[in-house]
């Protein structure tokens, strides 16, 4: 064996007791992870981070000078931090690795998260019953059973509409009975929870409330289905741990409810984030559903963006619909007329068909 073969076989087996010890410290970091997670600790401590930093310094003799070893060391230390939140995540009931399969929430004669595309279709707001029952009539005429409609209105302008609160969802329930279909509506303040589960079917939780922790405990001990609405602003990983909070107190029938994000762009009312479906499917065992009013803001949009959200593995589609948009007491600009509606399905059903999911 030459010199050079000889010192490389020398390099090779430093290489491989460096991977070893390694491994071996990350298996430490994360017991460490566990006990902090038990503790309440956080994770990441940057005095301790110090002082390992500093231990680097005063035992290094060289020949790599010491920035160059703490440096290569807080990489380390960074990855050892991932591989704890790795962990973190395992754990949390909602995620895929918890329970594989998928979970179904079923909702009248719907199950969704079956394969099939569902729909959520009604109005923003609750205004009145003749409204309500007109919208409910063409949606049974496309074979739709599933109508959402705000009686609790969360609007950016306190002088704005405020919904007529329970008896828009008594006027929900009643039509709902007499078409054979089921509610959905959102519920704003915890203290209305209660009386709130005699109407509706399926509670949910707005965008505005995401971050509401109280409310989606409150939620979370029914025994109702909850959608829940990915916050304006919140990261995929804020939103997965808003429906742990649901799922910890019991409650693991949960609809994730892509509704846009917050960006620079103007062209859309929000940011529609596709991407959300495909990553949140992989991520958790729960049903996901898109709003493509709120998303986008634009009647124009609606139908290419279901065609999306369908294409893209979403379990269903919720728009908003109103017997006359022009008058609408909320997001009059984006609603769809009954005619709209018609238009809407008819091609959305085409085209479900065409990548076999059966509306
Ligand atoms: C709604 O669906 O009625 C609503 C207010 O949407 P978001 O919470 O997504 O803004
Ligand atoms: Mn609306």
């Amino acid at each position: 064996m030459s010199e050079l073969e000889l010192l490389r076989a020398k390099i090779e087996k430093t290489t491989l007791q460096m991977l070893e010890l390694f491994n071996e410290r990350g298996k430490i970091a994360q017991e460490i992870g566990k006990l902090k997670e038990m503790q309440g600790v956080k994770r990441f401590d940057p005095i301790q981070e110090r002082k390992l930093l500093n231990l680097l310094a005063e035992h290094n003799d060289g020949p790599f000078d010491t920035t160059t070893v703490q440096h290569v060391f807080k990489e380390i230390i960074k990855a050892s931090l991932e591989l704890q939140k790795d962990d973190n995540r395992k754990a949390l009931l909602v995620s895929r690795k918890k329970k594989p399969e998928d979970t179904i929430v079923s909702i009248l004669n719907e199950n969704i998260g079956d394969g099939n595309a569902h729909f959520i279709m009604g109005p923003c707001a609750v205004e009145s019953y003749e409204q309500v029952k007109t919208v409910a009539q063409a949606m049974k005429k496309q074979g739709l059973t599933l109508m959402r409609g705000g009686a609790f209105k969360p609007r950016t302008s306190p002088y704005d509409f405020q919904g007529l609160g329970l008896d828009g969802l008594k006027i929900l329930r009643q039509v709902a009975d007499e078409e054979g279909m089921a509610v959905i509506s959102e519920i704003l303040d915890p203290n209305d929870m209660e009386v709130a589960l005699d109407y509706v079917d399926v509670i949910q939780i707005g965008a505005r409330n995401m971050h509401n922790f109280e409310l989606l405990k409150v939620a979370g001990a029914t025994n109702k289905p909850v959608l829940l609405k990915r916050g304006l602003s919140a990261t995929i990983e804020e939103f997965i741990y808003a429906a742990e909070y649901i799922i910890a107190q019991g409650n693991d029938q949960i609809i994730l409810c892509e509704r846009g994000i917050r960006t620079y762009e103007r062209a859309t009312r929000n940011t529609l984030d596709i991407s959300a479906v495909p990553i949140l499917k992989k991520e958790t065992h729960l049903p996901v559903v898109v709003d493509v009013t709120h998303s986008t803001g634009r009647k124009d949009l609606l139908l290419p963006t279901t065609k999306a959200a369908i294409a893209v593995g979403a379990d269903a589609v919720m728009a908003e619909v109103h017997p006359d948009p022009a008058v609408a007491l909320s997001d009059s600009a984006q609603q769809m007329d009954i005619a709209e509606f018609n238009a809407y399905m008819d091609e959305v059903k085409e085209f479900a068909k065409v990548v076999q999911k059966s509306p």
